[in-house]
């Protein structure tokens, strides 16, 4: 039994990549990026361990979904749960798979690691490297503009503008006792969102 330590998760987005998308914010990373738009994720902590077979239900159970986003966190710290559950899910339906991390390509194919390259085997989009505060241009899918985003298969390729472009927006979900910010937010949007929570 593979266990994923799932921060959160949102089973209906349209803010983190094209169509309808179920999206796992894994927790843990190891990179400390300042101004990270998720901090509470960088913690290497158990969070929610999640089976990874139960998981895949889960998001297969989605009425028309499109696809699923895996944002973090650092995904690539759990390469072997991502991969399994990457692989469950293609070989129950082919669904769009977009993958951030803060690792550059190049790096991870060095790394040489079977479940990182399973990773890069399915995926169909990879967005990469660290968010660097000075460089977010307020567009697009990435955070910063040295992230490069890579189509590693041909199924997005022909929307290279949203992912590089698009004017960005966000969803706010509401939870019993919290709300969840999902997509990359326009700049300021966290602090006036804060604000308006009364959260600081
Ligand atoms: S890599 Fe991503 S999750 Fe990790 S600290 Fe940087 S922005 Fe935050």
């Amino acid at each position: 039994m593979t266990l994923l330590n799932v921060a959160e998760i949102c089973a209906n987005t349209r803010t983190l990549g094209p169509g309808k998308r179920f999206v796992i914010w894994v927790q843990g990373c190891c990179f400390n990026c300042p101004g990270c738009v998720s901090p509470d994720w960088i913690p290497q902590k158990q969070a929610a361990l999640i089976e990874v077979k139960k998981l895949a239900e889960v998001i297969l159970s989605v009425p028309e979904l499109d696809g699923l986003t895996v944002s973090g966190g650092e995904p690539m710290l759990q390469a072997k749960a991502l991969s399994e559950l990457f692989v469950e899910l293609r070989q129950n339906r082919d669904i769009s798979i977009i993958c951030y991390s803060g690792f550059k390509l190049q790096e991870l194919r060095t790394k040489n690691n079977d479940n990182i390259n399973k990773i890069l085997s399915q995926i169909d989009v990879l967005i990469d490297g660290q968010y660097i505060a000075e460089l977010n241009d307020n567009q697009g899918w990435r955070g910063s503009s040295n992230q490069v985003v890579h189509f590693l298969t041909s199924r997005h390729q022909q929307e290279a503008e949203l992912f590089l472009e698009r004017k960005r927006d966000v969803e706010v979900h509401l939870r019993n006792d919290s709300a969840l910010m999902v997509g990359v937010p326009p700049q300021q949007f966290k602090r006036d969102f804060h604000q308006a929570l009364n959260l600081s």
